[in-house]
Order: structure tokens, then sequence, then C-alpha cells
């Protein structure tokens, strides 16, 4: 994928079975498509850490990195709280979402060596998978581990007490120890798409002219010329009652205008997010190092069209970002041989705006 131009992610109606797991997908909702089978992230990883209840599942991108074969798959996963009070808190790691990693090589135990098919398999699959290949089952409800099971039934798995009774008052109660036990809607999953990619056009990098021509004078002038080109500009901002604040906002539109429906920007170790505002922009030093001591790099972000998608608006308080900005392990450690956790950082729209 991009080391320098940036792609853009759409969302897409797919054919189910072009999410499983071995198409290698980028996907939104339902349950998440796990890469590799070993070291999921487990029931207390999961916990939203303002509220305590499971995250559900948010999105999966496809990202495998060339130049390292034990990442010749590599898959990043987001989760959310569903509860929208616990979006209010901004900035680092917020306790409300999580991202883990997780890479393989191209040689391993759970998918063939050469790429997956093109057509949709000739059997008929199951609507809901609910076991791994290796034989591990998944919750019911959210499709992340499940290692205790309804105690009439013993067929039914949940990650957590909270699941069960959730799938128990959803329709488990009626269905328990019926031959034909169907999996209710525990209106728990978020609605279900396809991420497809596209690079961005480099024409609509094009930020905004005057600002361009600004930034090449710029280029080859003294610093007293240059510090006197700043005076003009924010005599220009004075002049439009425009605040800084405006002006990051101001670029923000300008640049995804081209493309509006734009959920993702992905460009691993090369331009970095852009910010919907100037409160809460990280500096270097608040990207913490990855678990093996390597510095975490930008790699993606999520753009707030994706809400648009989701589901969440209510009358009440909606769950809500303005750009939430992901960073990976620079050198994309083993420690990603089991899902390691990386770093999200969430930036909201300012008040003032
Ligand atoms: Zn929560
Ligand atoms: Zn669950
Ligand atoms: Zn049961
Ligand atoms: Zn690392």
């Amino acid at each position: 994928m991009c080391s320098q131009q940036v792609e853009l992610g759409f969302v897409e109606e797919a054919a189910p079975w072009r999410l499983r797991s071995d198409q290698f997908p980028c996907k939104v909702g339902g349950r998440p498509a796990w890469l590799g089978e070993a070291g999921l992230p487990g029931p207390s990883e999961l916990r939203c850490g303002v509220c305590g209840q499971p995250r559900a599942f948010l999105l999966q991108l496809y990202a495998p990195v060339q130049e390292r074969p034990e990442a010749f798959h590599r898959s990043l996963f987001l989760f959310g709280c569903r509860q929208p009070s616990c979006y209010r808190p901004a900035g680092p790691a917020p306790g409300s979402l999580k991202v883990f990693r997780n890479q393989l090589p191209r040689k391993n135990d759970t998918y063939s060596y050469n790429p997956p098919p093109e057509e949709p398999p000739l059997e008929e699959l199951p609507s809901v998978n609910l076991q791994l290949k290796c034989g591990a089952r998944l919750c019911r409800v959210c499709g992340c581990l499940g290692s205790s099971t309804c105690s009439k039934c013993h067929k039914a798995h949940y990650c957590s007490k909270d699941h069960q009774i959730k799938d128990w008052k959803a329709g488990h109660k009626a269905s328990c120890l019926q031959p034909e036990d169907v999996i209710p809607d525990h209106k728990f999953l978020f609605p279900e798409y396809e991420i497809v990619r596209e690079q961005e056009e480099s024409d609509s990098v094009a930020v905004n002219d005057t600002e361009q021509e600004d930034l090449d004078k710029n280029e080859g002038t003294t610093t007293d010329e240059a510090s006197e080109l700043l005076e003009d500009m924010s005599l220009e901002m004075m002049a439009k009652h425009e605040t800084p604040e405006d002006r990051i906002f101001q670029i923000f539109k300008e640049r995804i205008s081209l493309e509006p429906e734009q959920v993702i920007r992905y460009c691993r170790n090369g331009e970095g997010p852009i910010w919907i505002s100037g409160l809460n922009i990280p500096l270097d030093t608040d990207i913490p190092n990855c678990q093996c001591g390597s510095k975490r790099v930008f790699e993606f972000q999520v753009m707030p069209q994706l809400l648009a998608h989701l589901n969440v608006d209510s009358l009440g308080e909606s769950i809500d970002w303005g750009t939430l900005a992901i960073y990976t392990c620079a050198v994309n450690c083993d420690l990603g041989n089991h899902y390691a956790e990386e770093f999200i950082w969430k930036q909201d729209i300012s008040n003032s705006v």
C-alpha cells in the first residue's frame, strides 16, 4: 500500500463471501474477519475503558507491508463502544476506542500460500461463522473470542456475561434447546460494508491556490521576507475575521471536498493526518512508543463521514468524533503475531466552528 500518496477508503455494499477472513477484506461493521487465529484479544482487552461494556467491532483494514516477510498478511482492527457518552473525552487513547495489529507470514497454518479466489465459492456458506478453523468458538453477539457457554444447551458461546444476557433477552431464551436456533438481531453490531480503496487524485491535493502560491513564494525567501509574508497572511486572516482555528477547518474541508464520501485516509509513514481543528493536535512526544521500544508512525485516519454509515444518529447524544488518527509500530514488530495493541488519537470538531 501507499508510501507517499494518500489512499482513500469508501464504503460499498458487498456480497458476504467477499468479507470473510480468507478474502483478507477491508470492511466496516458486522463481526470481525479475524486474520491470525492465535492471540485474539480477550474480553478484558475489549472492554470499554469508560463504561466497562464490551466494545463492538468498528472496522478493519488489510494493510500488508511488502518489505517485511513476517507481515506478508497484515490487518488492523478497530473497536468502539456503543455508548455515545463514552466518546466525550478527546485526545490520546480514548477509553471508548481500541486498535490492534495482527500479521502473518505468507506460509502459515490458516491460509493458502496462493492468493484467494476472485470468484464466489461454489458451496453455500453459513451466513454467520462462529468458529475459527483451529476450532475456537466465537461469541454469538460480537464475534470475538467466546470462551463461556450457555449452561442449558452448551452450544451458544459468549465472550462475557453481558453478551449472554443480551442474547438471552433477544431470543435465545425461546430458542435454546430448539433444533433451529436462529441468531437474533442483538442491535449490537454496526452495519456491514466493504471498504474499497482508491488513490487520491493528485490534483485534488492542490489545497488552495493562493495558499500554494504563498508556500511557493516562501521557498527561497529570506527570513525577513518570510516574516513579512506571515504578517501579510495574518492581516489577510484578520481582514476576513478568520482565526487560525477557522483556517485549519477550512483546509480540512477543502482537502476532502473533491471526494466528500471518503471514510478513510491511508498513508503509512508518509503524509500525516489532516486535522479538523487546531485543538488537540498531538506532538510527536504525545505518541507513545510500541511495546517493543520502536517509535510509532501515523498509518491512517478515520473520517467523520463514517458516522453517517453506522446508524448511530439518535435524538439524544450520538457516537461522535472529528477524526481518529491511528499510529502503528514503525518496524511492525513480532508482537503483532498476537493481536498487539496500537495507538489512537481522537480529535473532535471544535465548538467554535
Ligand atoms: Zn463505553
Ligand atoms: Zn461478545
Ligand atoms: Zn442455550
Ligand atoms: Zn513494535
